[in-house]
């Protein structure tokens, strides 16, 4: 059976009385191929476990579930559970989950697989909750090996910018913190049923089993990181003392400039380990 068959796809979704959700951000692979090379590098060791959000009707589960020893798959939509049982009955190392990812507990649902060995991410996210899916899973504290996501283009520059760049935002920073992210390749809209309007792009990120980058306190790192963004006109003594309003701005100032920067600097052009030290110091400077 081949799932990315767009013949085969409305056929199951006719035999199932389904019809694409919108609201669920269903757009199927309609590219054998795209799906083969997604599973091929979302990672190296075939003894891992993957975690699969949104399996839709199963295509890239069954090139996962041939590839890795365990996977395991969380759908939101309960209509496609039905259709899941006929299209990968044959897999007994993949468990569906009918669940919402946002609201699952990933880790007494994944707790079983970190016991037998690494655990990866895989996914063609729903794009209207690209952002938060990710943060969940990068916030979860769960040691992942490599979270690949299919994503829109347009955000998958932005998560790959390198630091100083016009696409550098403050989830940049922030992944860049948890690990290291490399756009793999590009899928343009074709290659789904319902085509989006949008081209899409393949991101892996190899997650840091040892952060080197260790903030104080990493809830003044995030605050000091949201702020330089939000405030991206501003020059960072300006954006920095809109939020941290216990410091002086002549402070502010006097602690960027201790940190090696020009005043007139603006956060964009921070790396990881700049909004590390410079939040090092506010944190320090709110503990007086
Ligand atoms: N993996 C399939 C493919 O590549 O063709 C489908 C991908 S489709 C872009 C996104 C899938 O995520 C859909 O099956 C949708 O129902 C599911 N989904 C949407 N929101 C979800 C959520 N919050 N939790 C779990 N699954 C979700």
């Amino acid at each position: 059976m081949n799932l990315c068959d767009i013949k085969t796809i409305k056929q199951i979704m006719a035999m199932f009385s389904l019809n694409f959700r919108k609201e669920f951000g269903q757009n199927f692979l309609t590219n054998h191929t795209v799906v083969e090379d997604i599973a091929d590098n979302c990672c190296d060791n075939a003894h891992s476990t993957i975690l699969e959000i949104g399996p839709g009707i199963g295509s890239l589960t069954r090139e996962l579930a041939e590839r890795y020893e365990n996977v395991v798959a969380l759908e939101i939509d309960k209509g496609l559970i039905p259709v899941l049982k006929y299209t990968l009955g044959e897999y007994r190392n993949v468990t569906v989950i009918n669940e919402d990812v946002m609201k699952a507990d990933l880790d007494a649902i994944l707790a079983p697989y970190f016991e037998k060995g690494p655990v990866s991410v895989c996914a063609n996210l729903p794009y209207y909750i690209t952002t938060p899916i990710l943060m969940k899973l990068l916030e979860s504290g769960l040691p992942f090996e490599n979270i690949t996501i299919m994503i829109q283009s347009e955000v998958a520059d932005r998560l790959c910018a390198p630091p100083g760049g016009k696409d550098c935002g403050a989830i940049t920073a922030v992944l860049n913190y948890y690990g290291s992210p490399e756009k793999l390749f590009k899928v343009s809209a074709g290659n789904f049923i319902p085509a989006p309007k949008v081209d899409s792009s393949v991101v892996r990120i190899r997650l840091y089993p040892e952060k080197p980058v260790k903030p104080l306190d990493e809830a003044t790192f995030f605050k000091t990181i949201r702020a330089a963004f939000e405030q991206r006109r501003k020059t960072l003594p300006n954006a920095l003392s809109a939020v941290f309003s216990d410091i002086s701005k002549e402070d502010i100032t006097e602690i960027i400039v201790s940190c090696g920067h020009e005043p007139t600097i603006r956060g964009e052009k921070l790396s990881v380990e700049d909004f590390a030290k410079l939040s090092d110091e506010l944190y320090k400077r709110t503990m007086k």
